[in-house]
């Protein structure tokens, strides 16, 4: 069935196939089906809406609205909302059934659940069994980090954004996995001591390197697989190697230098047209160990999934964020651990059976909720009994049907951030004025100006490491691209001395877009391979200059 987007106008195409998974996800009560409709926005106007409920990484100062006490939040300090510390949150002080509310069906659902969102107090930040890494959030189990978001189970790192298994003194990594005294690292697993590098997998000691697996001591290299003391792609001797190491100095000009080599090499050498890896019938990018995703972009060890990102999920549809044994979800952004049934909600976490909620734990039988834990058979903030709750909840969906509000994610004007904060404008970037037009919010708030004893910009900083003193600290340093100030820190300062690094040129920030810059688009274009000419699909837009083959052609030039 083809469909216009009601948003974007696009035409977008139901399969009968997704007409089944709606109707197998569909609840039923009384013995009754409440179906839910096919969308009416297409994949990616769902994505955008569901992407701006997710502010990962804008942190800001502001206090307590329970303590008053200053603290660290995703929330700005003009934010509509109730802030708790997310220490306080998580304790006994106070209830969130307190704020709940009686359906009112007079009134739009939507209408109801923003003003419970409005009453009930967020959570600064999420973190979980962390030490000593209070400037982060999305993580758990981390030790001693600074500016990690969305990360888990790793020590020493900082600035990175999704590293975790075990990832140990690592700066400035995205998307690494298990890998140790890495930097600028995106894409990189089970990797040591290596910079600069970018898909790749068991590297130890390369810099510059893309699209490389099982080598060590390899420069400026694309497309290798078991190599040892290569060069811009050339086999060295080993002392031939160890010489040209010891005479490249890490200085700004030289780094800038060879990631442009790099970046011409790579149009040489042949590119896979999709990154799937392990998988069976997948379609998609950064895929593994999954059977049967189809438009799915970095999803592991995932089964029967659509239009899913970033997560480890099985049946199910419209998933963004959310993984850890998750199961029949919809319409569903950061949602995780033993989820199973949870529809059109957000950031909830060991929940069953949970519809329109936001923020809800450890609970099942939840319609319309915020901020619930350890709950069951409650609308609105309102615990009912087993057979009440089924009662009432159809009646709702009825309702709700009556104004097209069923089967919708909540409408983007509800997200509890400006769009300018959140993944949808790392994924979706709108202006102001755009982003407005189309009902979302927009973040206006301007943080202090930082400032050191001494303001520098970044284009007057030594050019070696070696000529950098402890007076560093002090400086505030502005980004030569978006003249932002940002300072360093005495562990990140000992790490650049270690490994014989320069200051970065630029902010946290811009530091972070430039790697996720290197990953292709989630967007999959027609393309036909570069060498056989067969029909692919491909994350590469046709206009681009790589080199793009099949997946048997790429097998064939690189092995
Ligand atoms: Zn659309
Ligand atoms: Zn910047
Ligand atoms: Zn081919």
């Amino acid at each position: 069935m083809q469909r216009a987007c009601q948003q974007c106008a696009g035409n977008f195409e139901v399969t009968d196939e997704d007409l089944k998974f709606y109707d197998k996800v569909s609840p039923v009560f009384g013995g009754k089906k409440y179906l839910i409709p096919p969308p009416t926005l297409c994949p990616s106007c769902r994505m955008q809406r569901r992407t701006a409920f997710r502010n990962e990484r804008n942190l800001y100062k502001r206090k307590c609205d329970f303590s008053g006490q200053e603290i660290l939040s995703v929330y700005p300090p003009d934010s509509p909302y109730k802030v708790y510390d997310q220490f306080i949150w998580n304790g006994d002080k106070w209830n969130s059934l307190e704020f709940g509310q009686k359906y009112d069906f007079n009134r739009p659902f939507f209408e109801q659940f923003q003003e419970l969102l409005l009453k009930v107090p967020r959570i600064s930040l999420e973190n979980h069994s962390n030490e000593n890494s209070s400037y982060c959030n999305d993580t758990d189990h981390l030790k001693n980090c600074y500016l990690c978001f969305n990360s888990g189970t790793s020590e020493d790192c900082y600035y990175s954004t999704t590293i975790g298994m075990n990832s140990k003194n690592c700066v400035d990594c995205f998307w690494s996995l298990t890998c140790e005294l890495c930097y600028e690292c995106t894409k990189v697993s089970n990797s040591y001591h290596s910079f600069w590098c970018y898909n790749g997998e068991n590297l130890t000691d390369c810099y510059f390197c893309e699209d490389c697996q099982s080598c060590k001591n390899c420069f400026g290299c694309v497309g290798l697989r078991q190599k040892q003391y290569n060069v811009y792609n050339k086999q060295l001797k080993k002392e031939e190697y160890e010489d040209f190491i010891k005479n490249f100095s890490f200085t700004n000009t030289a780094i800038e230098s060879e990631k442009k080599k790099l970046r011409e090499l790579r149009l040489t050498v042949p590119c896979k047209n999709l990154i799937i890896q392990s998988s069976e019938d997948c379609v998609g990018d950064h895929i593994a160990y999954s059977k049967k995703c189809t438009e799915c972009f970095d999803v592991i060890q995932s089964e029967n999934g659509k239009y899913i990102w970033d997560a480890m999920v099985n049946n199910s549809y419209d998933c963004f964020n959310t993984g850890g044994d998750t199961n029949f979800c919809y319409e569903c952004v950061a949602t995780y651990y033993n989820a199973n049934n949870v529809k059109f909600s957000a950031k909830c976490q060991q929940c069953s059976d949970v519809m329109y909620s936001d923020y809800c734990l450890n609970s099942d039988h939840l319609f319309g909720c915020v901020g619930l834990n350890h709950k069951k058979y409650c609308i609105l903030n309102k615990e009912y009994s087993k057979e009440e709750y089924e009662e009432i909840v159809p009646k709702i969906i009825e309702h709700m049907q009556k104004t097209a509000a069923w089967g919708e994610f909540f409408p983007v004007g509800l997200s509890p951030f400006g769009y300018n904060d959140t993944m949808a404008m790392e994924y979706f970037p709108l202006a102001k004025a755009d982003a407005e037009k189309q009902g979302f919010h927009w973040n206006d708030y301007v943080r202090p100006k930082l400032s050191g004893i001494e303001n520098i910009p970044a284009s007057k900083l030594p050019e070696s490491i070696r000529e950098i003193g402890n007076e560093s600290l002090t400086w505030a340093i502005e980004c030569e691209k978006d003249k932002k100030f940002y300072k360093i820190i005495p562990q990140e300062l000992e790490f650049y001395r270690k490994q014989n690094l320069p200051i970065p040129h630029f902010c946290p920030d811009c530091r972070h877009y430039a790697r996720k810059a290197l990953i292709n688009p989630r967007k999959l274009w027609e393309r036909k391979c570069a060498k056989c000419g067969i029909a692919i699909q491909t994350t590469y837009a046709p206009n681009r200059p790589e080199i793009v083959y099949c997946e048997k052609c790429y097998l064939g030039a690189i092995y």
